[in-house]
C-alpha cells in the first residue's frame, strides 16, 4: 500500500466533507484527516525500515510508531531541506549550491496536538456535556479541521520527503549473523542496540575517529555444581528465571531461579 497515496486520498474526502458546509459531516471530515495522519506516520516509518521493520509497529497506533521513530532518529520529526553542489577541490564545501526542495514533515508535537482533538468529534457527547447543556462548538470544530488539513496538505506537496541522513554502525549479530543497523545520534557516546532477528543487545560506544566499539550484554556464567564451575556465556536477554542448559563439562541440568539476597540494616 502506498500510505502517501492514501493519506492524499483521505485528505481529499475531508476537504470535500468540510467544503459541504453541514455540521453533520464534520464528524467525517474529522475521520478522514486522522486516517490521513495515520497513513502519514506509517510512510515515515518506512523510511526507517533497517532500523525499524514493520513487523515490529504494524499492529501499533500512530502515536506510538512516531514515539518509537523519535527514539531512533530525535530529528524523525524535524524539517529537513537538502542542497547540491560540485566541490572544485576534494572536501572543500562547494560555493554553488543547488537546493532540492524541502521536507515538511508531520511532526510529533503536531500529532500529539491534533490527533486525539481529532478523535474526540468522532464519540457522541458524554451524557455530563449533554446534561450540562454544553453544546458542540461547530465553527470551533471546523477551523480545527480547516488548520490541520491545511499542514497536511503542505506535508503532502513537499517536494522532498523521507530524507534520512545519519551516522550509522553496522555489524553483523554474533549471535544469529542478520545485519543490525543502528543510527548514531550526534553528540551521544553510549547507544544501547538490540537485534530484531534474535534480540541479542549491544551496548554502543563511541571512541572517536568512526570508531564504534559494539559490547555484546553477555555474561560468564558457572555450572553450579561446586565440583565443576564450567563458564558457559549467557546473553542478558537468556537470564530469565526457568530457563535451563546442560552442562557441556558434568553433563548436569543448571535452572535459572528467583532468588532473594537480604542484607541486615547496617
Ligand atoms: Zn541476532
Ligand atoms: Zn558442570
Amino acid at each position: 500500500m502506498n500510505h502517501r497515496n492514501y493519506a492524499q486520498k483521505c485528505l481529499k474526502r475531508c476537504e470535500e466533507e468540510l467544503g459541504s458546509g453541514d455540521h453533520e459531516r464534520l464528524k467525517y471530515a474529522a475521520l478522514e484527516l486522522r486516517m490521513s495522519m495515520e497513513a502519514l506516520t506509517y510512510d515515515r516509518a518506512l523510511a526507517y525500515k533497517d532500523e525499524f521493520p514493520p513487523a515490529e509497529y504494524e499492529t501499533w497506533q500512530p502515536r506510538k510508531v512516531m514515539s518509537v521513530l523519535l527514539d531512533i532518529d530525535p530529528s524523525a520529526d524535524k524539517d529537513s531541506s537538502l542542497a547540491i553542489g560540485k566541490q572544485k577541490e576534494y572536501g572543500v564545501p562547494a560555493q554553488a549550491m543547488r537546493s532540492l526542495g524541502s521536507e515538511k514533515v508531520l511532526n510529533m508535537t503536531t500529532l500529539r496536538k491534533h490527533y486525539d482533538a481529532l478523535g474526540s468529534y468522532l464519540h457522541l457527547q458524554s451524557m455530563k456535556q449533554v446534561r450540562a447543556g454544553k453544546p458542540l462548538d461547530f465553527d470551533k470544530i471546523r477551523s480545527r479541521c480547516e488548520e490541520i488539513a491545511a499542514f497536511v496538505g503542505e506535508v503532502l506537496s513537499s517536494p522532498v520527503f523521507n530524507v534520512t541522513l545519519g551516522s550509522f554502525a553496522t555489524m553483523e549479530c554474533m549471535e544469529c549473523g542478520k545485519p543490525i543497523r543502528k543510527r548514531m545520534p550526534h553528540g551521544q557516546e553510549v547507544v544501547k542496540v538490540e537485534c530484531y532477528e534474535c534480540h541479542a543487545a549491544y551496548t554502543l560506544v563511541d571512541k572517536g575517529n568512526n570508531n564504534i566499539e559494539w559490547q555484546p550484554q553477555q555474561h560468564d556464567i558457572e555450572c553450579a555444581n561446586d565440583d565443576c564451575k564450567h563458564k558457559i556465556v549467557v546473553w542478558l536477554h537468556e537470564v530469565e528465571a526457568g530457563k535451563h542448559w546442560k552442562c557441556p563439562s558434568c553433563n548436569g541440568k543448571n535452572t535459572f531461579e528467583l532468588g532473594i539476597s537480604y542484607e541486615a540494616e547496617q
